[in-house]
């Protein structure tokens, strides 16, 4: 893989059919939609620890038990970076024998998602009803059942994923850097410390982590309530960016007009790709961008076509531009 690439961002639009993707709390005859408030509407949104969970299953259904630990009783994981794919991915705080409390930051930013069509127009209640047989049907073969109220929607939501690639692997390790020496006669000396980067995975497994964590951006599929909610989560329009810089600037570049169509706003687009251009790497003597779109998800479809051909940036399939930036980082065929 290419190390000049510092960070690996992508920012896309996903639009779901009638389901309830992250429930909130709900009631007891209630199965909920997470929401939150802005301008005086409500939307609904799944939350970032949620939208992990989903990547996590995805990139688990790829490997070996040992290089996926599930999380005891107490929410702990294994917290073996080197071995485990997912407590490097993901970091942990977890209690590890003889060593005691590690915790992990993960390389893996991810976002929520977040619902961009108000709920008053896009949700409907309706009622599932949960039947108990067995003991209930012993009185006189009578079928009893719960009544439970489930919000549904339709909307189109907004994600997004910043991988900090020079961390994937790595841990930050204390170095000493300089000793500070008193003047005065036995005085204690003191040390300065800096940190650096230590692996605990060779080149080519770390590059092949970054390649399961890409394809499961391309794939996630774990959601609640699938069993009778099915729908695809992943992305329908998406910007792919591979940077020298960290940042996530990338983040702002998909907004819509808010007048509750599905109008992307075009100016912002090309205001945040003009701003994100200088941190991107070159791929070909080209900045390494890529727009990924399905037909039918945003309205004004030509116009931001558009703005990504006056900017340069190829416009291909979703899973096209996640190939196309894999391709250019050279993971192609690392995943087994
Ligand atoms: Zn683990």
């Amino acid at each position: 893989m290419r190390n000049d690439v510092k960070a690996i961002q992508l920012v896309w639009l996903s639009k779901t059919g009638l389901t309830n993707l992250n429930s909130g709390e709900g009631g007891s005859n209630l199965v909920d939609i997470k929401k939150f408030r802005y301008g005086g509407q409500e939307f609904p949104y799944v939350s970032g620890q949620a939208m992990r969970f989903y990547l996590k299953e995805a990139i688990r259904r790829h490997l070996r038990p040992e290089e996926a630990c599930v999380a005891d009783e107490q929410g702990e994981t294994c917290g073996r970076i080197a071995e485990c794919v997912l407590c490097d991915l993901f970091g942990f705080m977890t209690t590890v024998p003889d060593v005691g409390a590690l915790t992990r930051v993960s390389p893996v930013k991810v976002s929520p998602a977040m619902g961009l069509l108000p709920l008053e127009d896009t949700m409907v209640t309706d009622f599932l009803t949960r039947r108990h047989r067995g003991a209930v049907v012993q009185q006189q073969a009578e079928m009893r059942g719960d009544i439970v109220n489930v919000e549904l929607a339709v909307n189109i939501y907004k994600a997004g994923i910043c991988i900090d690639t020079v961390r994937v692997g790595r841990e930050e390790e204390l170095v000493q850097v300089a000793e500070q020496q008193s003047a005065k006669k036995g005085k204690a000396i003191k040390t300065v410390r800096g940190v650096q980067l230590k692996d605990f995975a060779p080149e080519q497994e770390r590059f092949r982590r970054i390649t399961l964590l890409l394809d499961a951006i391309k794939d996630f599929s774990d959601y609640s309530k699938q069993a009778r909610l099915l729908t695809d989560f992943t992305p329908d329009f998406v910007l792919v960016a591979l940077q020298h810089n960290y940042s996530h600037r990338l983040q702002k570049a998909i907004e819509l007009c808010n007048d509750g169509t599905a109008k992307l706003n075009v100016e912002r687009l090309r205001q945040i790709i003009t701003e994100v251009q200088e941190e991107l790497v070159a791929v070909d003597s080209k900045p390494a961008l890529w727009a990924g779109m399905v037909e039918g998800i945003v309205d004004n479809a030509d116009e931001v076509k558009q703005a990504l051909q006056d900017l340069q940036v190829p416009i291909l399939t979703p899973r096209q531009a996640i190939d196309a930036a894999k391709k250019a980082l050279g993971l192609e065929g690392l995943k087994q």
